[in-house]
């Protein structure tokens, strides 16, 4: 078994580098991909854990993009981490995340929430700062009991205290992440558009856009979506992947390789995915 979607606190997870790559041999997995929101700062640490673990420890990282009027998640899978132009590519990414995170400090200020970059900062063991750690700040101010609360009143998505940050198109995802050698991937197809959203159509738009794989497996799905989007994926010839999207203490109870309880992620996906960054299409 695999797993192509993990998050360290080098960005909203709560695990170290070298503790995920432990937790990668301990789960008997054979490949473990590092897919951290904007950043690679998680790799080297990563990857200096090979060979002292045996499991297979690979690059990735999670961008948000706009569609549809929504925020869509896209995996760049097997990317170089030696790779400049990418790099300074993320660090723009960074630098809009700083600029929402300061505005949202503002926003909240006036729903009567004030709590300070300090605040946010304290909560988290690195320089990126996401809507987790926001959570983590009211909580800790009192202005929510908990931070799930914070999601449902103040910060989620269509919460008053949300501010959007400036996102890539997912044309513009796919063409950096292809050209730092990595494979654009939907990320949890099934979380987005809500209940009815029917991705046939959508899920070919992407492709036209350059998305070459979607994630057919994934740490919360029920049996049903996963048999669903395998399908969508052959009936459009895009490879699949599958992760748990795995956050250590920021997700409880969902566990690496194995979700909330059933996944299973075969280790053949590895072998089409790494086919299809060499050749682009694996048919
Ligand atoms: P950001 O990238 O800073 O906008 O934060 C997004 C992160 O917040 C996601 O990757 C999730 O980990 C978390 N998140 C978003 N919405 C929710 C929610 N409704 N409940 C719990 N966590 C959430
Ligand atoms: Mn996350
Ligand atoms: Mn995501
Ligand atoms: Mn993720």
């Amino acid at each position: 078994m695999i797993d192509l979607h993990c998050h360290t606190l080098h960005s909203d997870g709560t695990d170290t580098s070298k503790a995920l790559a432990l937790l990668g041999d301990e789960a008997r997995l054979t490949a473990l991909c590092l897919t951290d929101h904007d950043t690679l700062d998680g790799i080297p640490e990563f990857q200096a854990m090979q060979p002292r673990v045996k499991v297979r420890l690979l690059v990735g990282t999670e961008l948000s993009c706009r569609f549809l009027d929504q925020s869509l998640h896209v995996l760049g899978l097997l990317v170089d981490p030696a790779d400049a132009r990418f790099q300074t590519r993320l660090v723009e990414l960074r630098g809009r995340r700083d600029d929402r995170n300061r505005r949202m400090i503002l926003r909240l200020a006036e729903l009567g929430c004030p709590v300070t970059h300090e605040d946010v900062q304290a909560q988290a063991d690195s320089p990126l700062l996401s809507r987790v750690h926001f959570a983590k700040a009211l909580a800790a101010r009192g202005f929510v009991r908990r931070p799930p609360e914070a999601f449902e009143r103040l910060i989620g998505d269509d919460c008053p205290g949300f501010v959007p940050r400036e996102e890539l198109s997912p044309a513009e995802a796919c063409c950096w992440i292809r050209e730092a050698g990595g494979v654009p991937v939907v990320a949890h197809p099934g979380r987005f558009g809500g209940g009815g959203f029917r991705w046939d159509d959508a899920m070919a738009d992407l492709q036209r856009q350059g998305l070459e794989g979607l994630e057919g497996y994934y740490g919360e799905y029920r049996a049903a979506e996963q048999k669903y989007f395998v399908r969508l994926a052959a009936k459009l010839g895009m490879v699949v992947t599958g992760g748990s999207d795995y956050h250590g203490g920021n997700k409880p109870g969902l566990r690496l390789g194995r979700g909330r309880g059933g996944l299973q992620v075969p280790d053949e996906l590895l072998v089409h995915l790494e086919t299809q960054q060499r050749f682009g299409s694996y048919h």
